[in-house]
């Protein structure tokens, strides 16, 4: 005892004593701020890289009910969630699936805009689209390029606030001037939300302001009137993720491609898309929905001079703070492509999550043992990934298989929102699910799904 009264004195005691206290104050502050960050930011994924590493971080496991079995993360210490109050929300399309690979790109896509800049109205007058910002050009052109997904040569570049705004820019543009009739707008069935004229879809977009030039004419399928017409056509297709060609193929046609989901995540790129006029949005290829930028591919000159006119008149241009930042996301895209320093590159990135989410969701079903079905899709060669692969789409087209006759109500019972099948002019049976929606939701979702009692 007198030895180790030797070896540690009273100062000696009281230094020891204050290095633990500090370490302790040190320690509840770090573990408040994590919480409070987490309790900020709840869809945090776990693919970010943030300093969490002492945290157990919010994880997908392939298998709720076995979670040793195989996944694509790294932790498995949280349990999965056990509030079934509440409401999972997968009706709308919000892409936030690919934030977390946004959030590692840092300073990359960051963007200082200073007070003096983007104030004109004007970016390139030399343009038939005079708003139309030259780095996002550039940057359009060199992403097709790198994708392999359309052709650009010998096109029009018009861009416009989402692919909303040009596919009215679209009809416009392709609707006849002096007809006494407005021309038909058809689509084959099921389409972009059919029944619900409340919500975003080609008929209420077509027809909310009841214009004199163009009228919404249903189901291309059941089309017999003779004339000009407009078809469009969604490839792959917004709700049940079909591959999609024009199916009318009259002379008079007009045709519009909203290649929204052409990218390699979705589908397998079979061949650069060659039609007269082809709508993008960045809201799917790389997420960024809120940014509010879409672009159009035009043949005909005069077609794009006109669309170009319908958004001078309507929002004069397009927000220049936009195109620009979607010029730095589009470059950071086609960067971790082409000069992959042993990094993901964003397509990797995106198309593994959805991969993963497609075969989390055909486990979840299986376990259903028949109550519930998806479709399946062949796989087909993919000329970016070069190699044979399976498409995962967007939304998925769930159909609830034993005594349930409205799979919307059914789901809605077990708080989950969906959109009925008869929103789409098909069956109550179906429903549309999104599978863009953060990881902590679809998480949520797959959860839910295996507590459901299916006897
Ligand atoms: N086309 C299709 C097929 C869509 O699914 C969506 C979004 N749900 C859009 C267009 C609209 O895109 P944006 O956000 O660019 O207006």
């Amino acid at each position: 005892m007198a030895k180790l009264q030797s070896l540690f004195s009273m100062r000696h005691l009281l230094v020891l004593s204050l290095a633990l206290n500090v370490s302790l104050i040190l320690r509840i502050i770090y573990d408040s701020q994590l919480d409070l960050f987490f309790y900020k930011y709840p869809h945090q994924g776990q693919i970010s890289n943030l300093h969490t590493h002492n945290k157990p971080r919010l994880l997908i496991s392939s298998s709720f009910s076995n979670s040793s079995s195989s996944s694509t993360c790294e932790d498995h210490h949280q349990p999965p969630p056990k509030n079934n109050n509440r409401v999972i929300n997968l009706d709308h399309g919000d892409p936030r699936v690919y934030e977390a690979f946004w959030r590692e790109t840092g300073e990359k896509t960051t963007i200082r805009i200073a007070g003096w800049q983007s104030m004109s109205y004007f970016s390139d007058v030399s343009n038939v689209c005079w708003f139309l910002e030259p780095e996002f050009a550039e940057e359009v052109v060199r992403l097709h390029r790198v994708v392999g997904n359309a052709v650009t040569e010998d096109r029009h570049l018009v861009v416009g606030t989402g692919s909303s705004q040009l596919f009215l820019a679209a009809l416009y543009a392709l609707s006849p001037t002096h007809s006494p009739q407005p021309i038909s707008v058809v689509s084959a069935s099921p389409y972009y939300s059919m029944r619900d004229v409340e919500m975003q879809s080609y008929p209420s977009m077509t027809d909310y302001q009841k214009s004199g030039l163009y009228k919404w004419g249903g189901d291309a399928d059941k089309f017999d009137k003779s004339g000009p017409y407009i078809e469009l056509v969604t490839s792959p297709n917004n709700p049940d993720g079909c591959v999609r060609r024009s199916v009318l193929n009259r002379s008079e046609g007009l045709l519009v491609h909203d290649l929204a989901y052409y990218w390699p995540q979705y589908t397998p790129i079979s061949s650069p898309s060659n039609h007269d006029l082809t709508l993008f949005t960045l809201s799917k290829t790389t997420g960024h929905a809120g940014m509010r930028i879409g672009w159009a591919l035009v043949k005909d000159k005069e077609v794009a001079k006109k669309m170009t006119k319908f958004i001078e008149l309507n929002t004069i241009g397009v927000s220049k703070d936009s195109q620009l930042r979607a010029a730095k996301v589009l470059r950071a895209v086609s960067d971790s492509c082409e000069l992959q320093g042993g990094g993901e590159s964003f397509f990797q990135f995106s198309h593994k999550i959805m991969s993963d989410r497609w075969k989390q969701l055909r486990e979840a079903v299986q376990r259903s043992n028949g109550f519930f079905s998806v479709p399946t899709f062949s796989p087909s060669f993919c000329t970016f990934f070069n190699q044979n692969l399976e498409p995962h789409p967007a939304f998925v087209w769930l159909k609830c298989e034993r005594n349930v006759e409205d799979c919307e109500s059914f789901l809605r019972g077990h708080n989950i929102l969906t959109r009925s099948g008869t929103h789409f002019g098909v069956s109550q049976q179906y429903v549309r699910i999104s599978m863009l929606d953060t990881d902590e939701n679809f998480m949520h979702f797959l959860h839910r799904l295996s507590t459901i009692n299916f006897r």
